[in-house]
Formats: structure tokens, C-alpha cells, sequence
């Protein structure tokens, strides 16, 4: 009899960290994501013959490297627990940063309610965790992929959340204007050496041109006629962007432009402030 706790082991003995073995061994079992406590106190349990071939399936897949998050489909961002599929970039901690910038620019209730965007929304992460800290915004969320705005759609759907999504190529088009845009584009460079451990992630969420920075600057050279006057346009870049990211906001008529590090002191957003003559111009 194969107990949970030899299953773990060899899940390790194939090269698993004991967290992600852990996870997939309580996906297999159909238990809450992040209740380990569960399995500790039943690690003397057998494991049910169609479990152990379900978990060997995920174990090799996992050891081949395929990111946790898409074998089980699910990735916590902000408390919330979201839907992820190989059409979306796997939410990252770093991106907290961004929602945390984002919230403080956001009143609890504003009247009126602001509007805000979330460019290139992928899962819907930054939009939903948004919306769930100021219900009373007006959360609009674009991407061009339709097949991300599909995981998105579900995620709002489940989390009771409610966002517009709209498929769009950046601001192209659009003629709205916002209180506060954000974006988590892509921002790595077309030939990064990274890239090799990225390549589970859909590419087109993931790089942008020779330096990482074309889609950077369509959106920070397209976003000020879509800023209501002292608008603010928050943006995640790479961990050696941020001096050129001021520049382009600089170059664009933003002012108060500022950047926040990440928990290793790293520059990994920067954003500004819409002057209110700048917006009335455009
Ligand atoms: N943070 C991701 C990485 O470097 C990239 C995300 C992005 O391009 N927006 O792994």
C-alpha cells in the first residue's frame, strides 16, 4: 500500500520541491489547494489506486518543468484565488507591488466612482484584485487574446466580481478616458537569456521587441489622451527598465513620475500623474 506521505517522498525522490509535491498531491485528492495541515494529518492514509497514476502523470510532467500553476490550473494573486491556463502569464508576486501602488491611488468610495483600466490583463489578476479592494470602482479590463480574456471572463464570473472585459490592441481605438490606467505589458526582451525558463508562457505576454520596451512606449505614448486631467498611469517593467520608463514618461507630459521596489530593492514600476492642461489638450 502506497501511503501519502511515501507518495510525497517519491514525488521528492523525482526531484520535487516538498511544497510542490504537496500541491499536486492534494490536487490529485481533491483537496483545497493550501490545506497541507489536511495532509499532514493524514499521512498514514492510503492512496487510492487511481490517485497514484494521477499523481505520477503530474510528478513527470512537473520534473519535466512545467510551471505548478498550469497543472493544476491555479494560482493565488492578492488573496484571490484564480484560474490559470497556458493562454495567460502566470500571475507573479512582483505584481502585488502594482496593485498596492494602484490601491493607493484608489479612495475607498469616490463620488463618483473612478474608472480605472487594466491593460493587458492576461487572468484578469490586477483588474480583479482591484475590484475586490474598491467595489465601487469602475473596472475595465483589455487584452488581445481572446482565449486569455476567456480565463479572465471565468475568473471574474467565479469571484463574483464584476469587470468589463474588452479585446483590444492597447488603447487602439478606444475612446474612453480613465482615473488611473495600469499595465503589466510585456516588457522582456526579445532575446533574453531567461526566456528558456519562461517558455511554458505564452510569448506574446512575455516580450517585446530588441530591449523589452516597445509595448512600454505605445502605451505610455497613447495614454494620456485617454487620462482624465491628474489621471494616473501605473505601469510593471523590468528589473533594468526603470530609468528609461521615467524617460518615456517624462517625454509624454507626466508629472510627479516616481518608481517602487520590489522586496530586493529592485525599480519595478514607475508611473505618473496627467497634468490637467496636458489632458485638456489631447
Ligand atoms: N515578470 C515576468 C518575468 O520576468 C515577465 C512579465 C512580463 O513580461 N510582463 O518572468
Amino acid at each position: 500500500m502506497t501511503t501519502l506521505s511515501t507518495a510525497l517522498r517519491q514525488a521528492q525522490a523525482q526531484g520535487l520541491d516538498r511544497l510542490d509535491a504537496q500541491l499536486l498531491l492534494l490536487h490529485v485528492l481533491g483537496q483545497e489547494a493550501h490545506d497541507r495541515a489536511w495532509l499532514l494529518a493524514h499521512d498514514s492514509d492510503a492512496l487510492p489506486a487511481a490517485a497514484e497514476g494521477r499523481l505520477a502523470a503530474l510528478v513527470s510532467r512537473r520534473a519535466a518543468g512545467e510551471p505548478l500553476a498550469y497543472i493544476i490550473g491555479q494560482r493565488e494573486f492578492f488573496g484571490l484565488d484564480l484560474e490559470v491556463s497556458p493562454s495567460v502569464l502566470i500571475p507573479r508576486p512582483d505584481t502585488e507591488i502594482l496593485v498596492e501602488w494602484a490601491l493607493a491611488h484608489l479612495p475607498l468610495s469616490p463620488e463618483p466612482p473612478m474608472a480605472v483600466l487594466d491593460l493587458g490583463t492576461g487572468s484578469g489578476a490586477i483588474a480583479l484584485a482591484l475590484k475586490a479592494q474598491r467595489p465601487g470602482a469602475q473596472v475595465q479590463a483589455l487584452d488581445r487574446s481572446e482565449a486569455a480574456l476567456d480565463v479572465a471572463r471565468r475568473n471574474a464570473a467565479r469571484l463574483g466580481l464584476d469587470i468589463t472585459f474588452t479585446q483590444g490592441n492597447w488603447l487602439q481605438g478606444n475612446h474612453q478616458r480613465y482615473h488611473l490606467i495600469v499595465a503589466n505589458p510585456p516588457y522582456v526582451a526579445d532575446a533574453d537569456p531567461h526566456l528558456p525558463a519562461l517558455a511554458h508562457e505564452p510569448r506574446q505576454a512575455l516580450t517585446a521587441g530588441t530591449e523589452g520596451l516597445d509595448d512600454l512606449r505605445t502605451i505610455i505614448a497613447s495614454a494620456p489622451a485617454h487620462l482624465h486631467p491628474d489621471g494616473h498611469l501605473l505601469l510593471e517593467h523590468g528589473h533594468d527598465q526603470a530609468t528609461r520608463v521615467r524617460q518615456l514618461l517624462h517625454t509624454a507630459g507626466f508629472d510627479d513620475i516616481a518608481s517602487r521596489r520590489d522586496l530586493a530593492g529592485i525599480e519595478r514600476c514607475s508611473g505618473g500623474r496627467l497634468s490637467g492642461s496636458m489632458s485638456a489638450s489631447t
